[in-house]
């Protein structure tokens, strides 16, 4: 009998416990400012000084 495991992972999107997060906009490195109310919810900011982009990162589930 064979069995088939599923070794594909999900390469739907990414999850952000994996890669550093990236600025939207300009593309840098940001740093994590905080979780709101929700624990999947992150407040980053990104390290560009010309930049200085602050956006919400909500984890896909
Ligand atoms: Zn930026």
């Amino acid at each position: 009998m064979k069995r088939r495991e599923t070794d594909s992972k999900t390469d739907a999107g990414y999850t952000y416990a994996d890669q550093p997060t990236t600025c939207p906009k300009c593309g840098n490195l940001t740093t994590f400012v905080g979780s709101f109310f929700q624990p999947a919810t992150q407040w980053h900011t990104c390290l560009s000084r010309s930049c200085r982009y602050s956006f919400i990162q909500v984890a896909d589930e």
